[in-house]
C-alpha cells in the first residue's frame, strides 16, 4: 500500500545541516519492513557531511546559548504543537519505514513529543545556586551552562522518542545537536526536523546526517573524535555501547548510554493472576517484543505457575499479526531478516534444551519478518533465552519456589536496565524492589515509561538517566564562582 500522507511534504528525503536540505554523492534505501517495499531513499553521508554538521552546530552554538531559558521553551512549544499537529502523519510514516502497528506508532509520536514538552519547562528552571560561604569576605556561587555542541546516535525500535529523549534536554539547555538516527528509520527523524525547521528553531541547533550502517561506523568515529563535541548520547546494544565509550575517551567526552537490557519479570503467589498476564502481555509483545524494557525471562512462582503459563498463552495467540497499518493489528513484522534469525536461535535452543512450545514457535504464515507470538514453558537456566535479550515476541517462563530465589535469579546478569514483579504483599514489595540491582522497577505494571520519570540502567545496561528533572544534567556544566573582595 502506497504511503498516504496528509502533509506529502512531512516526507523529506535529504539530510538536514545548518538549516538546509542537502543531498550526498550517494544514496541508501529505506525500505518497509512489512513487504519489502522501498519507500524512499536518503543520502549515504560520512566523514565531510559530518564535519560540516558538527561545524555548522558549533557556529549555532554561541546564539542559541545566550537566548533566556523562556525564549528557548518558546520555540520548543511550537515545535511540539507541530508534532501533535501531524501526528497522523508521523504515525503513518513510522509504521511504514519501522513496522510497530499504527496505534503504537501514534503511541510513540505522543510519547517522544512529551519530551519536548517537558524539557522546554525544563528550560525555564536551570538554576545554580548559592551557598553559604566558610569565608566572611567571599561568596560561594554556582552557574549551570550549556555543555557545548551534543551528538546522538540512535536506534530503530523508537524512531523518534529516542531522538526527541535526547535532544529536548539538550537544546532546551542551550546546547545545540548533531543527530545520527538509525539507517533503518532515518525518515521519522528527517520529518520531525522538518517540523522543528518550521518552529523555527535556527539553523545548526539541530542537524540530522543520514547513513547506512556501514557510513554510520564512520560519522561515528568522527562525532566521538570531534574535540568540538562535547557530549555524545546513544540508545542501542552494548557492544556498540562499549566503541563509543572506548572512541569518546581520548577528548574525554561526557557520555550517556541507554544499551541492552534483559528484563526480569516476577510473579509471586501473592499476585493479582489476571493483572499480572496483562502485564506481562504489555510488556512482552509491544513493538513485537523489540524494545530495550521488553520482559525476556518470566520468573513465576510453582504455585501459579500453570495457570498463569496457559492465561498468558491464551493471551498471547490473540495477538493479530500484519502490516501495521491494518485494523485491528497488534503486532507488526519484526525490523530485518537478522532479528528473525537472533528469535529463531533462541527459540530453537530453548526447544532443544526441553522447552515446551505454548503457543507460536515458528515464523508466521504471513512470511517476511512475521513471527508468531510465542510463549515457552519448561524453561531451564542453561538456555540462551535466559542470558541474552532476544529482542522479540517469545516468552520463556520459569519457576521459582522462593522469593530469595526469584531475586538471585532475576539479578544474575550484567543487564540492569528494566524489571517488573507483581505482588501484593506490602513488605514484600519493599523488599524486592530494593534488592533488584536495575534502574527502573515496574511494581505491578508492564508499563513504566514516560516523560516525568527517570530511564536509565546500572551495571552494563548504561550511564545516566533520560526524561524527568533529572535528564537536563546531562547537558549542563556546573561552574563555581568564588567571589572575593567583599
Ligand atoms: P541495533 O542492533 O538495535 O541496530 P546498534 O547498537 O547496532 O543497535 O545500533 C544503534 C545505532 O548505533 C544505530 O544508529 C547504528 O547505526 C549505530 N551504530 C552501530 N554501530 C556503530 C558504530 N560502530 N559506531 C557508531 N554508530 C554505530
Amino acid at each position: 500500500a502506497a504511503l498516504q500522507l496528509k502533509d506529502p511534504t512531512i516526507l523529506r528525503n535529504h539530510a538536514y545541516i545548518n538549516g538546509a536540505w542537502i543531498t550526498g554523492k550517494a544514496s541508501f534505501d529505506v525500505n518497509n519492513p512489512a513487504d519489502g517495499s522501498k519507500i524512499t531513499d536518503v543520502p549515504n553521508l560520512g566523514t565531510q557531511e559530518t564535519e560540516q554538521a558538527i561545524q555548522a552546530a558549533h557556529a549555532a552554538f554561541p546564539a542559541w546559548a545566550a537566548k533566556t531559558g523562556k525564549e528557548r521553551a518558546g520555540i520548543m512549544r511550537i515545535w511540539f504543537d507541530l508534532i501533535i499537529a501531524n501526528a497522523d502523519d508521523l504515525a503513518a510514516l513510522m509504521t511504514a519505514e519501522q513496522g510497530k502497528p499504527l496505534i503504537e506508532s501514534r503511541g510513540e509520536v505522543i510519547y517522544g513529543a512529551s519530551f519536548i514538552e517537558w524539557f522546554a519547562e525544563e528550560a525555564k528552571r536551570v538554576s545554580g545556586d548559592v551557598m553559604a560561604s566558610t569565608w566572611s569576605d567571599k561568596r560561594t556561587v554556582t552557574l549551570k551552562q550549556p555543555i557545548g555542541v551534543c551528538a546522538s546516535i540512535t536506534p530503530w525500535n523508537f524512531p523518534i522518542a529516542m531522538i526527541t529523549r535526547k535532544v529536548a534536554p539538550a537544546i532546551a539547555a542551550g546546547c545545540t545537536i548533531v543527530i545520527k538516527p538509525a539507517e533503518q528509520t532515518p525518515l521519522s527523524a528527517l520529518a520531525i526536523a522538518e517540523l522543528a525547521h518550521r518552529a523555527g528553531i535556527p539553523p545548526g541547533v539541530i542537524n540530522v546526517v543520514t547513513a547506512d550502517s556501514e557510513q554510520s561506523i564512520a560519522v561515528g568515529k568522527v562525532l566521538c573524535s570531534s574535540p568540538i563535541v562535547r557530549h555524545v548520547s546513544f540508545t542501542g546494544s552494548t557492544p556498540v555501547g562499549r566503541i563509543l565509550m572506548e572512541q569518546c575517551a581520548p577528548t574525554v567526552k561526557k557520555i550517556g548510554l541507554e544499551l541492552g537490557g534483559h528484563a526480569p519479570f516476577i510473579v509471586f503467589d501473592d499476585a493479582d493472576l489476571d493483572a499480572a498476564v496483562i502485564g506481562a502481555l504489555q510488556s512482552k509483545y509491544r513493538n513485537a517484543g523489540q524494545t530495550c524494557v521488553c520482559t525476556n525471562r518470566f520468573y513465576v512462582h510453582e504455585s501459579i505457575y500453570d495457570a498463569f503459563v496457559q492465561k498468558l498463552g491464551e493471551g498471547a495467540a490473540k495477538i493479530k499479526v500484519g502490516n501495521g497499518v491494518e485494523a485491528g493489528v497488534l503486532q507488526g513484522p519484526l525490523i530485518d531478516a537478522q532479528a528473525v534469525k537472533k528469535v529463531e536461535q533462541h527459540v530453537s535452543d530453548a526447544v532443544n534444551k526441553g522447552a515446551k512450545v505454548i503457543t507460536g514457535g515458528k515464523q508466521h504464515a504471513l512470511g517476511g519478518y512475521f513471527y508468531e507470538p510465542t510463549v515457552l514453558s519448561n524453561i531451564s537456566p542453561d538456555m540462551l533465552i535466559m542470558h541474552e535479550e532476544t529482542f522479540g515476541p517469545v516468552a520463556a517462563v520459569i519457576k521459582f519456589k522462593t522469593e530469595d530465589e526469584a531475586v538471585a535469579a532475576a539479578n544474575d546478569t550484567d543487564f540492569g536496565l528494566a524489571s517488573y514483579f507483581y505482588s501484593r504483599d506490602i513488605g514484600r514489595v519493599w523488599r524486592v524492589a530494593e534488592k533488584l540491582e536495575y534502574g527502573m522497577v515496574g511494581i505491578n505494571t508492564g508499563l513504566i515509561s514516560n516523560e516525568v520519570a527517570p530511564f536509565g540502567g546500572v551495571k552494563q545496561s548504561g550511564l545516566g538517566r533520560e526524561g524527568s528533572k533529572y535528564g537536563i544534567e546531562e547537558y549542563l556544566e556546573i561552574k563555581y564562582l568564588c567571589m572575593g573582595g567583599i
